[in-house]
Formats: C-alpha cells, sequence, structure tokens
C-alpha cells in the first residue's frame, strides 16, 4: 500500500508500506477519490500545524476490498462507500452512555489522525456508508459536507419563512444556504468573496451580498423588515468581524459558530449580554451521513460549482506545490487513486 507523508509545511513524500492483515470488525478499503478543501490545504501548507509525519485527506470514497467476516458482514467485497471520517472513541463517558454522536474524544481523519491520502485504508463498518448506483463519485465526496451542515441545520430554529443569516467565505457556506431555502426559511448569505456571491445568485440564493461593499446592519435591517435575523451562522475558517455577526443579531438570536478554526475572534461580552444572545459551536456532521446522501442523489442540493479539477494521487506533490489558498474556498480539487 501507498501513502503520502507530509513531512513538515509542504514537504510531501509518498511512502510504500507492506499490506496490512485485517482485523475483526474491520473492512479494507480501496479509496478511489479524496476530496482536497481549504482546510486540508491549510494542513498541507502549514497555516494548521500536525505532528509530523501526516497523512491528511479527510473526505474520500472507494470500494470495499475485503471484509473481516464475509458470511456476517453487511458490506460486501465491491460495494462503493463513502468514508465517515469521525471515529467515536468508545471509552468516554458519552460514548458509554450509548451517545457516539456526542463523543468528547472524536478522532477525525485526516484531522487529528492519520487521514485518506493513501490507496487502502482499514476501517471500522461504521465508518462506510453504501452509495446508490446512481449518486456519482464526485457526489459522494460531498457526503461529508452536507452532513455537517445539516447538523448546522439541526441546531437553528429554521421556522418557514424566517431570514437567517450566513456569513461564509467558502464553499459550506453555498451548501447551507441551499439546505436553509430547502427547508423554506429564507437564506441571507453574507460574503466578501465575489465568486461565492456570483454561485450563489446562479443557484437562486436571492439575498446575499458583500460585506465589504455594503454596511451589514444596514442591510440586513431592510432584508428583515427591521426585524434583525434571530438565526445566524458564522463559519468559523472566513475572515469575518465578529462585530458584524453581533450587529446583524436580534434579540434573543442564536449564533452558531460552525466548524473548527485555528483564529481566535474577539468576543464582545457587552454585546453578548444586552442582546441576550446564545452563542453555540457545530463542528462535524456525525449521525447525518444517510440524510445527506439522500438529499445528494435526489438532486435537492446542488454541488456542481464545488466540483474542481482533478488531480492524479501520483502527482499530489508537484500539483500542490503549484496550487494557491484561493484555488480551494470554492471548488475542491479531486485526487483521483490510480
Ligand atoms: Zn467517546
Amino acid at each position: 500500500m501507498k501513502a503520502w507523508l507530509l513531512d513538515g509545511p509542504e514537504a510531501l513524500r509518498l511512502e510504500e508500506f507492506a499490506p496490512t492483515t485485517l482485523s475483526n470488525g474491520m473492512v479494507k478499503v480501496k479509496v478511489e477519490k479524496v476530496l482536497l478543501s481549504t482546510s486540508d490545504y491549510e494542513i498541507y501548507n502549514g497555516t494548521n500545524r500536525r505532528k509530523y509525519p501526516f497523512v491528511f485527506g479527510r473526505n474520500a470514497m472507494g470500494v470495499v476490498s475485503e471484509v473481516f467476516n464475509k458470511e456476517k458482514s453487511k458490506l460486501r467485497k465491491m460495494d462503493r462507500v463513502v468514508i465517515e471520517p469521525y471515529l467515536p472513541c468508545e471509552s468516554c463517558a458519552e460514548c458509554l452512555a450509548g451517545d457516539y454522536t456526542n463523543c468528547s474524544e472524536m478522532a477525525e481523519l485526516g484531522h487529528n489522525c492519520n487521514g485518506l491520502l493513501q490507496n487502502f485504508v482499514d476501517l471500522p463498518y461504521s465508518a462506510l456508508h453504501v452509495l446508490p448506483d446512481n449518486l456519482s463519485d464526485e457526489k459522494a465526496l460531498f457526503v461529508s459536507y452536507l452532513a455537517f451542515c445539516l447538523n448546522i441545520a439541526d441546531s437553528l430554529n429554521l421556522e418557514k419563512g424566517r431570514h437567517i443569516a450566513v456569513f461564509a467565505t467558502s464553499k459550506a457556506g453555498l451548501l447551507l444556504a441551499q439546505l436553509v431555502a430547502f427547508y423554506q426559511a429564507v437564506p441571507v448569505l453574507v460574503s466578501n468573496n465575489e465568486e461565492l456571491l456570483a454561485s450563489a445568485q446562479e443557484l437562486g440564493i436571492y439575498y446575499s451580498f458583500n460585506s465589504d461593499q455594503v454596511d451589514v446592519e444596514k442591510e440586513i435591517r431592510t432584508i428583515t423588515g427591521g426585524r434583525m435575523c434571530k438565526e445566524l451562522v458564522f463559519f468559523a475558517n472566513s475572515d469575518y468581524n465578529f462585530k458584524d455577526v453581533f450587529k446583524a443579531a436580534s434579540f434573543n438570536a442564536n449564533i452558531c459558530v460552525a466548524g473548527y478554526s485555528a483564529k481566535e475572534s474577539k468576543l464582545s461580552v457587552a454585546q453578548i449580554c444586552q442582546k441576550h444572545l446564545k452563542i453555540f459551536g457545530v463542528y462535524n456532521g456525525v449521525g447525518k451521513f444517510s440524510s445527506a446522501i439522500n438529499l445528494l442523489v435526489t438532486n435537492t442540493i446542488n454541488i456542481d460549482k464545488l466540483v474542481g479539477k482533478t488531480i492524479k494521487f501520483s502527482k499530489l506533490d508537484q500539483e500542490l506545490a503549484k496550487s494557491t489558498p484561493e484555488e480551494f474556498a470554492i471548488s475542491s480539487k479531486i485526487v483521483v487513486v490510480e
């Protein structure tokens, strides 16, 4: 088997390993395609550092190549699967109570443990979801993203007709805005990324505006008829001043800080108290993979804009060396594993 090891910022090395022997409860997957987006690129270029050597890559799909117990297994050789990168620890208080979704020591492949830029990987059954035949490989790569957005949507009150402000500079904002509209609430996309805003317009996200060009508070006031937003989502990796989020919020608003980020934001305690705000985090798509597959196979959510260039696995080091961070903000690159 082969894996790309990151030895430090922008230092990639392809290494061959002896094949592993499958252990009880595990499935060997031949990785076919890996999605690379901003978070992966930031691990590659050292914006987010890891303990090296590190294998990155969080989102991938593949085919089952071997199962441990053929008679009892729900999966068969050649099944197409999407890999759920979250592995509950099974030993924290939450896991012992059966609440795996809220595991406090959750491992995430390619984030806090080795990831998927390798041609074969052994995984527990629970990390694999069989794909319907009519769901393309490319769409399957976005299941994890959409599952994350479903958990964000679950954390909000998406009452019909309610304005939901989404502050985003990258593609997760486009998925969430579509999801909000699907639930019949009204997405208001705030971004400083022109390309993202243009894509939003094409996808029918009517209220979307550039925070560098207009006064956010004034714009939200006009759109909501003075009520401001009661539900707001701030993507943690976006380059915003949190002040704008506070200004767009109504009294008693809920603010979801989505994803994870190494960036520090200053939060105004005075604003939180005076507006009686509730702020909470949602950072993964655990538990929502099946729903996400369904939304993609029924074309409820459109990901066409988000699919970028393909890269050959064997050429990964050369291709990433000439990439820029901006290239990953809207469309993800797809690594095809030979
Ligand atoms: Zn746990």
